[in-house]
């Protein structure tokens, strides 16, 4: 029997209700795939902190480069928000980012024909819309250098190299593949040099991939098509800054937050998590929607542990429970049958032993 070894980190907040309700879907998967996953737990974020001083102490970063892959909760809260940022659980995140070598983040936003009407977009605008957004996760501005500021002014430096452009192009140009074939290229090339040195590379890696059409749109542009007709894109490629607030905007067209995995991935890792945060407000309620870090399980079904057809069921399965009408707390509307984070983790699990049993033998 395959077996995989998962590193968990639920870390803070409604982190460890939704991977709860996650771990139980993927304990599913398994007795229906006939593998074996095996879980080793470990803290991060504000707990760890409460544990050991650190966000994210080596031993669980060697857990995270000796498993298959890394699945986390959410990390913060209140509790720590006057911690120096150097302290702070969010420093969890970065270090886990640098020190996986994780450069591409992998986020998709998909709208789910039954929550068409939970956008703030008009239902024929959204509806069908399946983007992923590819952002550059370990360069460009973020990281470059010089940076600094003094008394009159303030100076950070947006730098890609070459190997940095050709990796994450090649992540999305395989992607492409894979999805509908087409890929928008997002920079500023009419203003940045740096711009424009990212275009002509991803040209040149598109001589690999010549099945998948390429384009390319400025950034200003690119915000702006998001939320005009965000059905014309397929997989959109941009680097760190731009991806940042790309992601966002290409996100809020789905309608919530408790929606939307999202997947970071290098050379030798991958860390799977949810977009949200912690959810301090509603902690320890079971009011959470686990939907999003169960999604992000079925992205690393497909992406990391080689079962695709495993990850789509569970995609299949999460569309299917909010055809029925099941729904968490802030997705609930009038009429809706509304469940807890245990329940509509159940429901999942219950739709795929469904979808097993319908597979023709
Ligand atoms: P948040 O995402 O935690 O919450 C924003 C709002 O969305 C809240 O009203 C919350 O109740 C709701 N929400 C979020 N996830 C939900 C879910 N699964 N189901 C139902 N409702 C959900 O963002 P915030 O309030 O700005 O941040 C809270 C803490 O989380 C902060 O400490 C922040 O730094 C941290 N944070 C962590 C991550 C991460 O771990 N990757 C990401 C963002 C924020």
């Amino acid at each position: 029997m395959a077996s995989y070894k998962i590193a968990v980190l639920p870390g803070d907040g409604i982190g460890p209700e939704v991977m709860a309700a996650a771990l139980k879907v993927l304990d599913a998967v398994g007795e229906i795939e006939k593998v074996r996953f095996e879980y080793e737990y470990a803290q991060v974020g504000g707990c760890a902190i409460d544990e050991t001083g650190y966000p994210l102490s080596e031993e669980t970063l060697e857990l995270c480069k000796r498993s298959d892959a890394v699945l986390l909760g959410a990390v913060g809260g209140p509790k720590w928000e006057s911690l120096p940022q150097d302290r702070k659980p969010e420093q969890a995140l970065l270090k886990l980012r640098s020190g996986l070598g994780l450069y591409s983040n992998l986020r998709p936003a998909v709208v789910f024909p039954a929550l068409a009407d939970a956008s703030s977009l008009r239902e024929e605008i959204v509806s069908g819309v399946d983007v992923m957004v590819v952002r550059e996760l370990t360069g460009g501005i973020y990281f470059g250098s010089p940076k600094g500021a003094d008394e009159n002014k303030g100076w950070n430096t947006m730098v890609y190299e070459r190997h940095e452009v050709e990796r994450i192009a090649r992540v999305a140009f395989k992607l492409a593949q894979k999805r509908g074939g087409r890929l928008t290229s997002v920079d500023k090339a009419n203003v940045l040099d740096v711009s424009q040195f990212w275009r002509d590379i991803v040209i040149e890696v598109h001589k690999d991939y010549p099945d998948v059409e390429l384009d390319h749109m400025y950034v200003d542009n690119a915000a702006m098509q998001l939320v005009r007709t965000p059905k014309q894109f397929d997989v959109i490629v941009t680097g760190n800054m731009f991806g940042d607030i790309l992601s966002d905007i290409a996100s809020m067209v789905t309608g919530s937050l408790g929606m939307l995995p999202s997947a970071s991935m290098g050379e030798k890792y991958a860390l799977y998590e949810p977009v949200h945060g912690s959810a301090p407000d509603i902690a320890g309620e079971k009011k959470a929607n686990p939907l999003a870090m169960i999604m992000s399980v079925s992205m690393m079904l497909s992406y990391t542990l080689d079962l695709p057809h495993a990850g789509a069921a569970v995609q299949q399965a999460v569309s299917e429970v909010l055809e029925a009408g099941y729904r968490t707390g802030e997705i609930f509307q009038e009429g809706d049958k509304l469940v807890n984070t245990d329940e509509m983790g159940d429901q999942v699990i219950k739709r795929l032993h469904q979808i097993k049993n319908e597979e023709p033998a």
